[in-house]
């Protein structure tokens, strides 16, 4: 099972052949020097470039690959990729609509995404024949709450600009966090974990139960913690003095912060750690400043993540500072035992990481939170990702594939309650289309009064129908105080009725409250594909959720002004942990369907 793996970066192109069970390498390649005399290395071996700059370097080195592997079939090629923005929550195999997501993305990274997508047009013309995946750095990450993603500034700024946090490094912090998990024989998803890559870019991210929470790099790689030459955070008011005083352009800005800054702009010595350390312990007051800045960042970041998951059981070091250096370690860990971190000076001394050897904790036996030194392989890391991908597709290529839609509470009016309620001939208004063909979402919305509890602003949703229906969840029946029936759309007789307030009037709904059937609606011709009839009541397993379930008594509603859709309610999503924008697959088995969840691939 060999993959190739592409990195194209803006000034290095690197790629390997890794073998993605084992994390061999049966070939590695780099292109250094792009822009001039490019010089690529295949296997050590130095080969000059005839030609520079990115697509033709390219068109001469993937060929080189090809070549060099003779008879070696790979299986796949994995594509590491920067900038995912908020579409892919999981690599993804590429096909025209995804290479065009990543490239309206490259708007948030224009020096990367442009030539990870080079990468990709022509790996795809030289190795045709294969599936190619994407790896998004972001990815990861994408499982932030909210909160954690979004920054203080205009909501129409952050809107038209897709300004808000997605965070990167995702595939080397998801990678660690699993390797620590295996080592401390516990399951991910008991776990919480801070992750700290520290290379050339660093980052650190808070990694509670299996879920990226919270990350120190922003909407670009520039913030969080002190990197080699990018500066990480800064107060924003500084460069205003900057270009204020000093009338530096945004260009200039920018150089100053990415390639001038950090470690470099500290140090005065370079962006190299080793040096830094060296100098420092010589008496270099700069180098000492460097040292003192870089892990007390850090120091603060890990006190802060530690708060936001509310503890911590694992702190881990990677990137080629986080696994060869003990003064990092040591600085960044020490005073932390009123968190129950307790640094064991010897074994942190002692660290030497391997491919055969790759996790080494550098704890106290008695310290409660684990520290541990874990060796980083991106590589691997997207071999494996790409392997997972193809293996997906080629099982999910027989079944076809059905969206989950999670209805939150919702009412259907007739025109005379809208009357009563909003006013004599009244219309409603649409907020937003539906899924199902002239359906839509009102910006009406009215106050539902039970016997325990009212529930403000549910939502109508139009056209008006011949019956009033309010569908609410289980968790809603407790709360209002009501039993309704569970029942199938527009079963309405003999259901509790419901008293509604509407900006004008009230009126007394007299039966219509039901928790819905939870269903699947899909056209005659789907029908016909899964084998089902309308009416039909299936089994669906969902196995991709969070907390996997099957999901019993699951309706089947054919009609044709469907579109292919299961519905579920609030209370059902939340049992599976389903994430958003679920996908499945339906197969018949035994006279039962089986849906199989999927993360959204765009
Ligand atoms: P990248 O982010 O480019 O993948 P790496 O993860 O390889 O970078 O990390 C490069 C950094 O690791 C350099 O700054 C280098 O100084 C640092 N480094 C490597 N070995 C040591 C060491 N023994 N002590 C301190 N720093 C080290």
């Amino acid at each position: 099972m060999n993959i190739l793996v592409i990195n194209c970066g803006s000034s290095s192109i690197k790629a390997a052949v890794i073998n993605a069970h084992n994390g061999s390498s049966v070939l590695t390649m780099k292109v250094e020097r792009i822009h001039d005399k490019a010089l690529i290395t295949i296997n050590g071996t130095s080969v000059d470039c005839p030609d520079s700059g990115h697509e033709a370097v390219l068109n001469f080195a993937l060929p080189l690959i090809k070549k060099h592997l003779g008879d070696q079939k790979l299986s796949g090629v994995g594509h590491r990729v920067v900038h995912g923005g908020d579409k892919f929550d999981m690599p993804v195999l590429i096909d025209a609509e995804v290479e065009n997501v990543i490239k309206n993305v490259s708007v948030l990274a224009p020096l990367h995404n442009p030539v990870n997508l080079l990468g990709i047009t022509v790996a795809q013309k030289v190795f045709a024949d294969l599936p190619h995946v994407a790896v998004f750095d972001t990815s990861f990450h994408q499982t932030m709450p909210r909160r954690a993603v979004t920054y203080a500034l205009p909501k129409h700024l952050r809107e038209k600009h897709s300004i808000r946090r997605y965070g990167f490094h995702g595939t080397s912090h998801e990678y660690v966090a699993n390797l620590a998990a295996k080592h401390l024989k516990a399951d991910l998803k008991t776990l919480r974990i801070i992750t700290c890559h520290l290379g050339n870019g660093s980052s650190i991210a808070a990694v509670e139960y299996g879920r990226s929470v919270e990350t120190s790099m922003g909407m670009t790689p520039l913030e969080g913690l002190v990197m080699g030459t990018r500066s990480g955070d800064v107060d924003p008011g500084a460069l205003i003095h900057l270009a204020n005083e000093e009338e530096m352009s945004v260009y200039e800005l920018n150089q100053m912060l990415n390639k001038k800054s950090g470690l470099t702009g500290l140090s005065g010595v370079g962006n190299d750690m080793r040096d830094i350390i060296e100098k420092s312990s010589d008496g270099d007051d700069d180098c000492r400043l460097a040292l003192q800045v870089f892990t007390h960042r850090l120091r603060k970041y890990i006190g802060a993540y530690s708060a936001v998951m509310g503890g911590v059981d694992a702190i881990v070091f990677t990137g080629g500072i986080g696994e060869n250096s003990s003064v990092v370690r040591h600085r960044s860990t020490q005073r932390l035992d009123y968190l129950g971190a307790v640094i064991n000076e010897d074994k942190n001394h002692d660290v030497k990481l391997s491919a055969e050897n790759p996790v080494q904790e550098f704890g106290m036996n008695h310290s409660r939170v684990k520290l541990m030194a874990v060796k980083t392989n991106e590589q691997f890391a997207i071999a494996q990702e790409t392997l997972r991908i193809i293996e997906e597709k080629n099982k999910v290529n027989t079944t076809p594939t059905i969206p989950i839609a999670v209805s939150g509470r919702h009412i259907h009016l007739t025109q005379e309650a809208v009357d009563a309620l909003f006013g004599k001939g009244y219309e409603l208004t649409v907020k937003a289309p539906l899924s199902q063909p002239k359906q839509f979402a009102c910006n009406e919305q009215v106050t539902i009064v039970g016997p325990k509890n009212k529930i403000e602003r549910v939502r109508i949703l139009g056209p008006t129908r011949p019956k009033n229906q309010l569908e609410i969840s289980r968790t809603d029946e407790f709360f209002i105080g009501i039993d309704a029936p569970v029942r199938a759309s527009g079963k309405v007789e003999n259901s509790p009725g419901i008293k509604l307030i509407g900006p004008v009037g009230e009126y007394q709904m007299k039966e219509g409250v039901i928790c819905a059937w939870r269903h699947i609606h899909m056209t005659p011709e789907d029908a016909d594909l899964f084998g089902v009839q309308d009416k039909d009541i299936v089994d669906v397993e969902v196995t991709n959720g969070l907390r996997p379930l099957t999901f019993g008594n699951v309706l089947v509603r054919v009609s044709p002004k469907y579109a292919l859709e299961m519905h579920i309610d609030t209370d059902e999503a939340n049992a599976a942990e389903l994430p958003r924008y679920s996908e499945g697959v339906l197969n018949k088995t035994d006279g039962s369907a089986k849906l199989i969840t999927k993360k959204n691939k765009n």
